[in-house]
């Protein structure tokens, strides 16, 4: 037997709960697909894992449901030939924790093809303080570098930045050369933001509201983990021929923009989506993680917890109350 953490649906009124369970091997095999079975040592709790949990939006597509959208473990049995007994490995995405089951339990069975070798320089706790919204917050900074958003550009913006996307983000520009500039709507976590490296922090209502079409020229690149009018006000604040890597909505899903960012100052708009990503591009952007990011500063934003804490988590994470990147220490 080992612990999970079980998401299920009420057949009568449809609501959705979740609670801590024990499963075992013939669970895992009667409810997963998969030629790789795990010894899950960590997972985490990213904003998409609250959601599965809370039920807030509809991201679990089939219950019940392990959630946990991330791990890394070591691999116990494979019949994959990339993979042996022994090995190590993370996983990020592929839709797992959401129809696939997850992260939140001792064991998981995935296909191999999802997994990616741990890099040399991490832990398997290390490599889940990153997780997810880490690995995305790379994802971001390869855009605005492929777009040409140097550090001699000018300032680039981080929103969000208190977030689990934003903290990676902040101090991985940071770390670049980059003078950036963090908006959050926690201003008493100033002094966190520029531990991470952020020039400037900003109160995320100067972006919250409607805004013009085009605003002052003023960052050069941004990541913008919160969609809805800050996106729009981040793309209209965009300098000359700069780019913005979107990957969140945690103001909102929509995008009340206007096209003149885009035609009158060449700004690009950068969609960044971890989820199905190619292989190369996670295996570059874990190797740009073990090359980019501070090891000391990934510590300061990190938190441990049990599994038995993470559905309260989950309900902290909707509600934008966690700071930085909540690890789930799930085995040994
Ligand atoms: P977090 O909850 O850790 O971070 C989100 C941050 O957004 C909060 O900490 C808060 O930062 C800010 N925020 C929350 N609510 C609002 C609001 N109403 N208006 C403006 N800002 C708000 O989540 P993650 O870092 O895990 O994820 C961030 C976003 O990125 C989510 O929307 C998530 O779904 C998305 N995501 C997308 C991925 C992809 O593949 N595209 C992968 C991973 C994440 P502060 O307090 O500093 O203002």
């Amino acid at each position: 037997m080992f612990d999970a953490i079980l998401v299920e649906k009420s057949g009568d009124t449809g609501a959705v709960s979740a609670r801590l369970v024990q499963l075992n091997d013939s669970d895992l095999i009667a409810n997963t697909e998969g030629d790789v079975t795990v010894a899950v040592a960590a997972s985490t709790v990213n904003y998409k894992d609250g959601l599965a949990i809370t039920g807030k939006s509809p991201v679990v597509r089939r219950y019940p449901m392990v959630p946990g959208i991330d791990f890394a473990g070591t691999v116990l049995e494979s019949a994959n030939p990339s993979w042996k007994p022994g090995d190590q490995v993370i996983l990020n995405g592929w839709g797992v924790g959401e129809g696939h089951w997850g992260g939140y339990a001792a064991k998981a069975r995935i296909k191999g093809e999802w997994l990616v070798p741990l890099p040399a320089a991490f832990t398997p706790a290390q490599a889940m303080a990153i997780g997810t919204a880490g690995y995305t917050a790379m994802l971001c900074v390869l855009a605005l570098e492929a777009h040409g958003v140097t550090p001699d550009k000018g300032e680039v913006l981080v929103t969000g930045a208190a977030g689990g996307v934003g903290s990676v983000a902040v101090a991985l520009l940071a770390k670049l050369g980059y003078a950036v500039i963090a908006s959050t709507g926690r201003l008493a976590e100033t002094d966190y933001l520029r531990q991470l490296g952020a020039a400037t922090v900003i109160d995320r209502a100067e972006l919250a509201a409607p805004g013009r079409p085009l605003a002052k020229e003023r960052w050069a690149g941004a990541v913008d983990t919160v969609g809805s009018h800050t996106l729009a006000n981040v793309c209209a604040g965009t300098r000359y021929r700069g780019a913005v890597a979107a990957c969140g909505l945690a103001q909102g899903m929509d995008f009340p923009s206007t096209v003149a960012p885009f035609i009158l100052r060449g700004v690009t708009l950068c969609g960044i989506d971890s989820v199905m990503a190619p292989l190369e591009l996670r295996l570059a952007a874990w190797q740009r993680l073990a090359r980019d990011l501070d090891p000391a500063k990934l510590a300061a934003m990190t938190r441990h917890i049990g599994l038995a804490e993470v559905i309260g988590a989950a309900h902290d994470i909707v509600d934008g109350k966690v700071r930085g990147r909540l690890v789930v220490d799930v085995g040994g």
